[in-house]
């Protein structure tokens, strides 16, 4: 390792850190496991940068681990072993707003939060958002496909991304940077990089798709007694309303848990309830979109498809509204043995499966804790589960993900599989699929340098 920070110090002047330079926000994503300090981090500040360390490391077969924020939730840019940390920290900045094409382009390590405000700066709108939207970066979202807030509406990172930089395990530099809906010159290489988790190649440019910025906004907290009123108001809105933006589910463990973590947190609606939905919809009419959304919730409130609903009236409502849906970075910053899941579930089947989750788990687990919620119109639940014991928690994921299996979920619908749920794999996926992953990490990284051990 020795000669390898000799080399590497004088590829990359004032770039490498190792030993005691190394900080501990190196060693841990989000999902706080297995943290592990790395013996080198190598902070590329161009893409040549990265073409370089990438060409040096497939050469001598020396393992290269990508972070961007390290916001992920699946251990993939915790680093393992003797990997080089590959830092894009400084590979950041907006490159390009192209107001006509409706686009922006930026550098991998740019976080989200300032590309959005960069297009809101020129009247536009990029509607990719999630809680992590201070630190995590686009080329991390990129690499995840990530999901969050608004997928229903604007679909998930992959149908906003129209091209983009990626840099291969052997230092080749794809350029691909495409600012049109539709490109059908042969294969859409950039599909590989997008949700590949940086296991086929490191993003190092990104152009965004940017909407216009809507007129208006409405949101609202609602409660219900039981799913499948959930079911049709979700989809009485979807007919009435084109944009539902955001349909965020809570069951009344969650909310009463972060209730219970922040005292502060003042009740929204008059009485305790089943179920939680914080709906927003956006729309362009400003002198009637306001009066519409109320007659129709008032319209489901009188049609028993909602018990009770709070419309925001300022911004501090919607704030309000949030810290509820965002009170679970209090659940993951103090429960400390927990297991975390992100899965996909058809809606159809989504209650009768919870129902089954937390009757499994309480019969099979003393002191059992649970919180459900999550992106429910996209058939993305979370669910947190935890008894104080750390022997525990891989129980936990073993027991749900086999109960995802058998209902033709997925394991993971946004956060990926890292490391963390590569042995759950085959659960949701077929054995063909697996290997025609395989060979696609064969053909791109021979040598098995970028990523290795996360996803397959
Ligand atoms: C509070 C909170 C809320 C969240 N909410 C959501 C949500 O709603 N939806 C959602 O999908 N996720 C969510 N996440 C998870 C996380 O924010 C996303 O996965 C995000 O996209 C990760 O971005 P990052 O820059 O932090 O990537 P990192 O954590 O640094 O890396 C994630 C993975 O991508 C790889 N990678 C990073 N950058 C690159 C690159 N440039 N090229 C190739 N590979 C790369 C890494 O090696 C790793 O495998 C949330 C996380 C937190 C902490």
């Amino acid at each position: 390792m020795v000669d390898v920070i000799k080399d590497l110090s004088v590829f990359f002047p004032g770039q490498v850190l190792s030993g005691q330079q190394v900080s501990a926000k190196y060693s841990v994503d989000w999902s706080g496991e297995s943290a592990h300090t790395p013996d080198i981090v190598v902070r590329a500040k161009t893409v040549f940068d990265v073409s370089k360390l990438l060409a040096f490391c497939n050469k001598s077969s020396l393992p290269i681990v990508t972070q961007g924020g390290m916001t992920g939730l699946s251990g993939g840019s915790t680093p393992q072993g003797s990997e080089i940390v590959l830092s894009l920290e400084l590979l950041s900045g907006i490159t390009d707003v192209d107001v006509e094409s409706m686009t922006i382009t930026a550098l991998a390590g740019t976080p989200l939060e300032q590309l959005q405000q960069a297009a809101n700066d020129v009247g536009f709108y990029l509607p990719l958002d999630l809680g992590a939207r201070g630190s995590c970066t686009i080329g991390g979202n990129v690499a995840t496909n990530a999901g969050g807030n608004q997928v229903l509406s604007y679909g998930m990172t992959r149908a906003l991304v129209l091209g983009l930089e990626a840099v291969t395990a052997d230092g080749t530099v794809i350029r691909s940077m495409n600012k049109m809906l539709k490109n059908n010159a042969g294969y859409d290489l950039k599909q590989l990089f997008v949700g590949s988790e940086g296991t086929l190649g490191v993003v190092t440019e990104v152009v965004l798709r940017l909407y216009p910025k809507p007129l208006t906004k409405q949101s609202a907290l609602c409660g219900f007694s039981n799913f499948s009123q959930v079911v049709s108001f979700l989809q009485y809105m979807q007919r009435n309303f084109s944009r539902v933006t955001t349909f965020e589910l809570m069951w009344d463990n969650y909310v009463k848990q972060v209730r219970q973590m922040n005292q502060q947190l003042m009740p929204v609606l008059a009485d305790d309830h089943s179920f939680y939905v914080l709906i927003e919809i956006e729309g362009n009419d400003p002198a009637r979109d306001d009066d519409c959304f109320n007659w129709k919730l008032q319209a489901c409130l009188d049609a028993g498809l909602l018990n009770d609903a709070v419309v925001a009236q300022s911004e501090r409502d919607v704030n309000r509204f949030w810290q509820l849906r965002d009170g679970v970075i209090d659940i993951l910053a103090k429960v400390k043995y927990r297991a975390n899941f992100d899965i996909g579930v058809p809606i159809s089947q989504m209650a009768s499966f919870v129902h089954t989750v937390e009757v499994e788990l309480v019969a099979s687990f003393k002191n059992l804790q649970l919180c459900t919620f999550g992106h429910m119109a996209d058939g993305n639940l979370h669910i947190i589960a935890w008894t104080g014991r750390e022997d525990d928690v891989d129980s936990i994921y073993e027991r749900v993900y086999t109960l995802v299996g058998t209902v033709g979920g997925t394991i993971t619908a946004e956060h990926g599989i890292g490391t963390m749920k590569r042995q759950y794999l085959s659960l949701c996926r077929s054995e063909q699929e697996i290997d025609l992953m395989r060979a696609l990490k064969k053909a791109m990284d021979p040598n098995n340098i970028l990523n290795p051990g996360r996803v397959i």
